[in-house]
């Protein structure tokens, strides 16, 4: 498991020290924040979002109930976890259920992000949970993405909404979610075209389909490898079309972990699951506490 592997290393050492001292001192504590600080900002978590943590950390850590207790090693390291839990959106994000079925989701993401495979992976997921999700091919500029959708939908049984790429998504996404309320799906997942960077074509599309369908989730896609971009790019998508949460991919590759931790605190919405590798069954929800304890060890 790389994510999360050097921060992690770097701050059980830390602590290791911490637990070392028995009895501390704030100068002690200061120490180890300046510790946190250089690990946080090593592992490529937003320089803004460190500082906050930080600043959180040493309010509650130089308190003199953790610096009187017997065990103040422990106690920094449990406010520490506390505050990583909490940076990653506190507790499990579910997806949305509209209360009239179908729930809409719009899959919205840069190219190469993952979002069409996410898109299949979410559909089985759904699946799993004897949900009926519709997948609507969206994305119809690129060449392979309509037949690319029709494969991952066989792959996990679930119907393809397809009109070809000469009709705009915003009349595909319209007819698909009339085919879905006719036909009873409970989930209509969007698939979006993407763009190698974000222009002003591809997010008016996009406003426009959010416009016709109200969604019940907009749901972005991003690299986790991609680190910091990964965040900006989520920064602009929530200031220009308001997502209501990211899906990280890639977490299983050699990523350092700081997407993971800024893009809850900088967007304010939470992470809805994190995908894990190639195959249709590597997706799960994300899981804050999870996340936090694997960083800690
Ligand atoms: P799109 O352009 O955003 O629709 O991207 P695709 O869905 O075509 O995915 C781009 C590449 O990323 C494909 O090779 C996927 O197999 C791969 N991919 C997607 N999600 C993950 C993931 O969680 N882990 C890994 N290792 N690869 C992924």
């Amino acid at each position: 498991m790389a994510i999360f592997e050097g921060l992690s290393s770097r701050l059980q050492e830390t602590f290791q020290r911490l637990r070392g001292k028995g009895k501390l001192t704030e100068d002690d504590v200061k120490e180890a924040l300046r510790e946190v600080r250089l690990a946080l900002l090593e592992a490529d978590v937003n320089f803004k979002v460190v500082k906050e943590f930080v600043e959180k950390i040493r309010e509650r850590a130089i308190g003199q109930e953790v610096l009187q207790s017997l065990t103040p090693g422990q106690q920094v390291i449990k406010i520490v976890n506390d505050e990583l839990t909490e940076l990653m959106g506190g507790t499990q994000s579910r997806i949305a259920q509209a209360a009239k079925p179908p729930t809409v989701v719009m899959m919205v993401g840069l190219q190469g992000a993952g979002k069409t495979t996410t898109t299949g992976k979410l559909a089985n997921l759904l699946k799993k949970q004897n949900r009926y999700p519709l997948l609507v091919a969206g994305d119809i500029y690129r060449p392979a993405a309509i037949k690319q959708l029709q494969v991952l939908g066989e792959q996990v049984k679930a119907q393809v909404f397809s009109m070809g790429d000469k009709v705009s998504p915003v009349e595909i996404a319209k007819n698909a979610i009339e085919h879905a309320r006719m036909h009873g799906f409970d989930y209509v997942l969007i698939d979006t075209a993407g763009r190698l960077h974000i222009d002003d074509t591809l997010m008016d599309e996009l406003k426009r389909i959010k416009e016709a369908v109200n969604p019940d989730e907009i749901l972005l896609v991003v690299d986790a490898m991609t680190g910091q971009d990964a965040v900006n790019v989520a920064e602009t998508f929530h200031q220009q079309l308001g997502i209501t949460g990211t899906i990280l991919t890639k977490l299983d590759g050699d990523t350092r972990g700081g997407a993971a931790l800024s893009i809850r605190s900088v967007t304010g919405t939470p992470i809805k699951f994190a995908g894990m590798g190639e195959k249709l069954d590597a997706l799960e929800p994300f899981h804050p506490d999870r996340m936090a304890s694997r960083i800690l060890g």
